[in-house]
């Protein structure tokens, strides 16, 4: 999904109805970044043709037995240690059963009273406040295949099946009920997302279905401790259609229940066009799944010196460096939320850092310039051929008054495109600055004899005037004039 705002999510902008309290948890489904599936040695890339990435694991031919993946496992650890969760020594793949096209098993392969952990929490930012959202627990499942309903697809009026997804790698990130508003919602899927990307344990792109939401909501009288009645939403495909969702859902329940009516604990389907949520179904108690152990599969024990392993390769988290970013480098907390948004991006920032110096001067560059570059070409960072090297050689440049400021953006354009080294690209597109003095001067004097009037008034005193006279010249010279080299002419010339 594109959503390039920061993780910190701005101000509240809904408003609780008065005397009332929301309550809300939210189920991640999360795809992890593996070669293969959970349970078989088939493929799961995004957008391959139809039914090419399956083995006799994935289609649920009988006699073949699971095999678990262990890059997964890593996977899902590195994301239950990153966010201080308890790993068990000991967990258990279980059979979750239901009838749909989907699952051509008939079951589903999932973690239930034994999920590999429990507890932990996903930090979050909102109004400049920080929390932390305790978890329940995180489960291993692998996916569900797909359903196509799509007429343009199907020829009209017939489902079809793509069992690529079926078996595909699964973490479900549980959250308590703790959340208590649509925007806290935001700002906690999108630090989840921003954690699973730094870690490398899921690309979590929206789109792709690698990051899935449902959110659990229900609301009580302020103050009372018992929870109320809960809905279930799904079919959330973006962040803003989460906070949508679930602001109506909290606007509809409190009407209901003023009304006299109550709550039913029921399954909608959000659809944000028409801004409803529509019943899919009515649970009165827990579905009954049947879920039993899975024969074919052992326990899950994790040992100590793999966890240790793990734990040693963490990452710094998102929320550590942008805390580090405001201390350290002296960074408003603004530019600390963008910087860090992208493990690439804060790579560059501080690679360019050590080479320069000067955070703020290195951070206005990449928030102005090489954020509007790679949003401009719709890519990452890591796809422009530019280097921290690059920019610093262009700073350098403008420094030495080879170039102006002005110009510089130019060649910064340009080099981000191409690559080329800023020198080359200046010197291609005459964007030297203009420091001979003799040139310099020669429009420094035409400017003078144009504005006789302000020449008078500057020597009456009004020597703030020089910044027009300044403004003048590199205005003749294209804006290529070395604005140091300039201002000292225009001062002797006037004086
Ligand atoms: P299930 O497995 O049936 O979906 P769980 O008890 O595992 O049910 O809860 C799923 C999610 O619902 C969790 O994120 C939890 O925090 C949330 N939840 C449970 N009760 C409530 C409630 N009364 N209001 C809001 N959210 C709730
Ligand atoms: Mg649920």
């Amino acid at each position: 999904m594109t959503d390039s705002n920061p993780s910190v999510t701005p101000k509240h902008a809904f408003r609780m109805p008065k005397g009332w309290e929301a309550v809300i948890g939210l189920e991640v489904h999360a795809q992890l970044k593996t070669e293969s599936k959970l349970f078989s040695s088939a493929p799961h890339a995004f957008g391959a043709a139809p039914n090419t990435q399956t083995t006799e694991v994935d289609v649920g031919l009988p006699g073949v037995l699971p095999v678990l993946n262990e890059k997964a496992v890593e996977l899902a650890l590195r994301l239950a240690l990153a966010l201080g969760a308890k790993v068990q020594p000991v967990s258990i793949f279980a059979r979750k059963h239901y009838f749909y096209p989907d699952l051509p098993k008939g079951y589903q392969i999932s973690q239930y009273e034994e999920p590999y952990c429990t507890d932990g929490a996903v930090p979050i930012e909102l109004d400049g406040e920080a929390r932390a959202i305790p978890l329940t627990r995180i489960h291993m499942e692998e996916d569900a295949a797909k359903n196509i309903h799509d007429d343009a697809v199907t020829g009209g009026g017939v489902t079809h099946v793509d069992l690529n997804r079926a078996g595909a790698p699964l973490v479900e990130i549980v959250s308590t009920p703790n959340i208590h508003s649509p925007e806290e919602a935001g700002a906690y899927l999108r630090s989840l997302r921003q954690i699973l990307r730094y870690l490398e344990v899921s690309d979590a792109d929206m789109e792709k279905g690698q990051f899935r939401c449902d959110a659990n909501v229900s609301v009580r009288r302020a103050g009372d401790v018992k929870l109320g009645t809960r809905t279930e939403l799904k079919n959330l495909n973006s962040f803003r259609f989460v906070e949508r969702a679930i602001a109506s859902e909290i606007r509809r329940q409190v009407e209901l229940v003023e009304g006299g009516g109550k709550v039913l604990q029921q399954t909608l389907h959000w659809d944000d066009r028409s801004g409803t949520a529509t019943p899919m179904r009515t649970k009165e108690q827990a579905d009954d799944y049947r879920y039993f152990p899975d024969p074919d599969l052992p326990p899950l024990r994790v040992e100590p010196a793999l966890l240790e392993r793990i734990r040693g390769s963490l990452p710094e988290l998102p929320h550590v460096r942008r805390a580090r970013y405001v201390e350290s480098f002296g960074l408003p907390s603004y530019d600390a939320a963008v910087l860090t948004e992208d493990r690439d991006v804060s790579a560059f920032f501080e690679a360019a850092v050590r080479l320069y110096g000067q955070p703020k001067t290195v951070s206005n560059w990449i928030m102005r310039d090489l954020l509007a570059t790679t949003t401009e070409a719709g890519k990452g960072l890591s796809e422009l051929p530019l280097t921290p090297e690059h920019l610093v050689e262009l700073l350098k440049l403008v420094d030495a008054g080879r170039t102006t400021a002005g110009s510089a953006r130019e060649v910064f354009a340009q080099m981000a495109k191409t690559g080329e080294r800023p020198e080359a690209i200046m010197r291609a597109r005459g964007l030297e600055a203009v420091s001979d003095s003799g040139e310099l001067e020669r429009l420094a004097r035409t400017v003078i004899d144009a504005n006789a009037a302000q020449v008078a008034k500057y020597r009456a005193g009004e020597t703030k005037l020089l910044n027009f006279f300044v403004g003048q010249v590199m205005k003749a010279s294209g804006g290529k004039a070395d604005p140091a080299a300039l201002r000292e002419i225009m001062t002797r010339l006037l004086g």
